[in-house]
C-alpha cells in the first residue's frame, strides 16, 4: 500500500514554541536538551579519544549529528531526506552536523564520488563540521584509533583472533532460535591474540586467514552479537590510505566508534541497522570502560528509509543502470540522484519541502512520486518565468495581415513575466517584469491547438471559431492545408484588428479561448527533451524484480520546438513556465543561447494520475 506522508504526533509539551512539524527524533532531542542528557560533553575542535577532547572546552555544540555517506556512488533522493534530517536537526537545535565519509571499505570507494557528494551536500545548502570552510571528515584518519580500540578490547578480553575457515565460522554461528558454537580460538590466551593482532596487520597472513572478533556470547539471542567479526585481512589500496594497511575495520564496528570520535550525541541511521543497535552500545560501553572513548556515548536512533514509487533508491542498482547505459549518466535527468534532480529542473528548495513534508516515520512505508512532483510545482509556481513554447509546430498563417496590418508589419507584445506574482494588489513593491516578442503574418502554434473535425466541446482552432492568441489579437480560423499523406501543414486564420491584448477593444470581439503561439519572426529553435519516468512499474526493485525489465521504453522523447525569444536567451538551469505545458529548465551542460536545450522538469498536472502516459505535456 502507498502510504501518505507520516502522521504529525502531537508537539511535545516540554517547549514553548514547539516545532510545526515535530516528529519522534525531535522529541527525544527536545528531551535529551531538557534532561541535560550531553551538557556535559567537551569538544577539542577536532575528533579523537577520550583524552584529546578531555582536554577541550565545553562543546559549544547542543548536539552532533552526521551524515556519513560512503563514497561508493552519487547520492540519491533518499540520501536527501537524510541530509535534510540530519543538519536541520542540527540547525534547529543549535547543533552541528557533520560531513563524514564512511570510506573504510577500500575496495568500493572513489574520489570522484567524495567530490560529488561534497558538491550534493552544498547545493541542499548545507555547512558540515561548524563552518563554511571546514573539511568533511573521514573514517579513515581514524585507522589508527580504530587499531588501538581493537587492541583495548583485546587486552580486556573482549576479542580474540579466531582462525576457523569461513565456512565454518559461519555454520557455528547458529540460526534464529538455534545457539552458535564457540569457536576452538575463543579462549586464547590475551598476549597470543595480542601478537596475532599486530601480525595480522604487519601483513604475516593471507587475506582471510583469520579475523578478530569481538568476544560477547555465540548463544545471544540477537545473532548480531554472537561474537562478531570486527577485523579481516584485506590486501587492497584504499583511496585514502593507499597500501598502508592490510587489515580493515568491519563496518559495524567502525560506525560506533567513529560516532564516538566525532562526539556525536544523535546517531541517525535506516531501519536496517535496529539490530545492530545492542552491538553499537556494547562497543561503545566497552571502549568507555577503557578509557579511550569519552562518555556519555552517542545513541543510535533508526527511522524508515525513504521508499519512493516509480524510482529505485540503492546505489548499487543506479550504478548498474549508468554502467548499462541505460541512462547517459548519473546526472541523467531522469536518475533519482540528487545531480539528475538538479539537472531535471529539481530545485533545492523542492527537496527541502519534500523532505519536510514526508515527514520522518518508524516503519516503512511508501511515498507516492506525485508528492515530490508537487514539490517542485509549488516551489516554481511563484518563481519560474512564463514563456510560450511549441512543442509540436504547425504554421499559422494570417492571411489578412499585410492587407490590415501593414505588408511585413511586426507588432510589438508584451506580457508579464511572473502574471500571478507581480501587478496584484499584494505585490505592488515588485516591478513587472515584462517579456518583448512581436506578431507577425505567421506564428507556430501547437498541432494540437487546430482540429479539422474538432470534438464536442473542444474550444480551439476550427473553421469559424475565434480564440485569441495570448498577449496578442484574436483571429478566427479560416481553413487549412494538407499534405499529400493527409497531414495538416499549415491552418488559415484573419486578424481581427483592433482587439489586441491590453487595448480598449480587446473586449469588443468574444474569444472562445487564448492558444499559446510563437512567431515565426521572432520565435527560436529549440531542442526539448520531454522525460518522463524512468520506471513504469510502481515497485521496480521490489525483491525477486529485474528492475532492468521494468524500464519505460518511453521515458526520453526529445523534440524541435520553437521558443519566444525570452526563452532562448536563459541562463543554464534556469527554469521557466512553458505555459499551458509545464515547467522546464534550461539544461545544466547543453544549453547556450545559440542551440538552446531546455529538459521538462514537471508537467503542469500530474499525467498519471489520469491514466495517461507523460507528464501532461502534448506534442502531437
Ligand atoms: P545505498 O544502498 O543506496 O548504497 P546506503 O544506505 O548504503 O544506501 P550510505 O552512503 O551508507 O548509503 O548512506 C548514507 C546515509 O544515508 C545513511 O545514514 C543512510 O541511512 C542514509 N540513507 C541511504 N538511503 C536512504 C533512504 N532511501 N532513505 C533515507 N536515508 C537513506
Ligand atoms: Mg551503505
Amino acid at each position: 500500500m502507498i502510504s501518505s506522508p507520516c502522521p504529525t504526533p502531537p508537539p511535545p509539551t516540554t517547549r514553548a514554541n514547539p516545532s510545526p512539524s515535530s516528529h519522534f527524533l525531535r522529541q527525544i532531542i527536545e528531551s535529551d536538551l531538557d534532561r541535560g542528557t550531553y551538557a556535559g560533553r567537551r569538544w577539542a575542535g577536532s575528533p579523537g579519544d577520550a583524552a584529546h577532547h578531555g582536554a577541550g572546552a565545553p562543546d559549544p555544540a547542543k548536539i552532533r549529528t552526521r551524515f556519513p555517506p560512503e563514497p561508493n556512488g552519487y547520492l540519491h533522493i533518499g540520501h536527501a531526506k537524510s541530509i535534510c534530517l540530519n543538519f536541520g536537526l542540527a540547525r534547529d537545535y543549535g547543533g552541528v552536523c557533520h560531513l563524514r565519509f564512511d570510506d573504510t571499505n577500500p575496495e568500493k570507494e572513489d574520489t570522484e564520488y567524495v567530490d560529488g557528494i561534497i558538491d550534493a551536500v552544498k547545493w541542499l545548502g548545507f555547512e558540515w563540521n561548524g563552518g563554511p570552510d571546514a573539511l568533511p571528515y573521514y573514517a579513515s584518519d581514524y585507522f589508527d584509533l580504530m587499531y588501538r580500540a581493537a587492541v583495548a578490547l583485546i587486552q580486556t578480553g573482549s576479542a580474540y583472533v579466531d582462525e576457523q575457515s569461513a565456512a565454518d565460522m559461519q555454520r557455528n554461528r547458529g540460526s534464529f532460535g538455534h545457539p552458535g558454537t564457540n569457536s576452538p580460538w575463543r579462549n586464547r590466551p590475551i598476549a597470543d591474540n595480542l601478537r596475532l593482532f599486530a601480525q595480522m596487520k604487519d601483513g604475516l597472513y593471507a587475506d582471510g586467514a583469520m579475523v578478530l572478533r569481538a568476544k560477547i556470547d555465540m548463544a545471544h539471542a540477537n545473532i548480531n552479537l554472537r561474537d562478531p567479526a570486527i577485523y579481516r585481512i584485506r590486501r587492497a589500496t584504499h583511496h585514502n590510505t593507499g597500501d598502508q594497511w592490510c587489515i580493515y575495520p568491519m563496518y559495524t564496528f567502525a560506525h560506533p566508534i567513529e560516532d564516538a570520535l566525532e562526539q556525536i550525541t544523535h546517531s541517525i541511521c535506516t531501519l536496517e541497522f535496529e539490530d545492530q543497535r545492542p552491538f553499537y552500545d556494547w562497543l561503545l560501553d566497552r571502549l568507555i570502560e577503557t578509557g579511550l572513548l569519552a562518555a556519555p556515548p552517542p545513541r543510535q536512533y533508526e527511522f524508515a528509509r525513504l521508499n519512493l514509487t516509480y524510482v529505485i533508491t540503492s546505489k548499487r542498482r543506479l550504478a548498474q543502470l549508468v554502467q548499462d547505459h541505460h541512462v547517459s549518466g548519473w546526472d541523467d535527468p531522469r536518475m533519482p540522484t540528487i545531480v539528475g534532480l538538479r539537472r531535471r529542473g529539481y530545485t533545492p528548495a523542492a527537496l527541502h519541502l519534500f523532505a519536510e513534508r514526508i515527514g520522518v516515520c518508524k516503519s516503512d512505508n511508501w511515498i507516492d512520486y506525485q508528492t515530490l512532483e508537487g514539490c517542485l510545482r509549488e516551489d516554481l509556481e511563484h518563481k519560474a518565468h512564463r514563456g510560450m513554447a511549441v512543442l509540436a509546430p504547425v504554421k499559422l498563417v494570417l492571411s489578412n495581415w499585410d492587407e490590415v496590418m501593414g505588408v511585413g508589419h511586426l507588432e510589438p507584445c508584451t506580457l508579464p513575466a511572473l502574471p500571478h506574482v507581480q501587478g496584484n494588489a499584494q505585490n505592488d513593491a515588485q516591478p513587472t517584469v515584462l517579456r518583448h516578442f512581436v506578431l507577425g503574418r505567421e506564428v507556430w502554434i501547437d498541432r494540437s491547438d487546430f482540429e479539422e473535425h474538432p470534438p464536442k466541446g473542444y474550444k480551439r482552432l476550427f473553421v469559424g471559431n475565434r480564440v485569441r492568441l495570448k498577449g496578442g489579437y484574436v483571429i478566427e480560423c479560416t481553413g487549412c492545408i494538407k499534405g499529400a499523406d493527409g497531414q495538416v501543414t499549415q491552418v488559415t486564420a484573419t486578424v481581427l484588428p483592433g482587439t489586441k491584448s491590453g487595448t480598449p477593444g480587446s473586449d469588443s470581439v468574444k474569444a472562445k479561448s487564448a492558444i499559446t503561439w510563437v512567431s515565426v519572426a521572432c520565435g527560436v529553435t529549440a531542442e526539448v527533451r520531454l522525460y518522463d519516468r524512468l520506471f513504469v512499474d510502481e515497485r521496480p526493485d521490489a525483491s525477486g524484480k529485474d528492475f532492468v525489465s521494468c524500464l519505460n521504453p518511453d521515458s526520453l522523447r526529445v523534440v524541435t520546438a520553437i521558443v519566444e525569444p525570452s526563452l532562448a536567451r536563459a541562463l543554464p538551469d534556469e527554469k521557466f513556465q512553458f505555459e499551458r505545458h509545464g515547467y522546464f529548465v534550461a539544461d545544466r551542460l547543453d544549453h547556450t543561447p545559440s542551440r538552446p536545450v531546455f529538459n521538462l522538469a514537471v508537467g503542469l498536472k500530474d499525467g498519471w494520475a489520469r491514466g495517461r502516459s507523460g507528464s501532461h505535456v502534448q506534442t502531437s
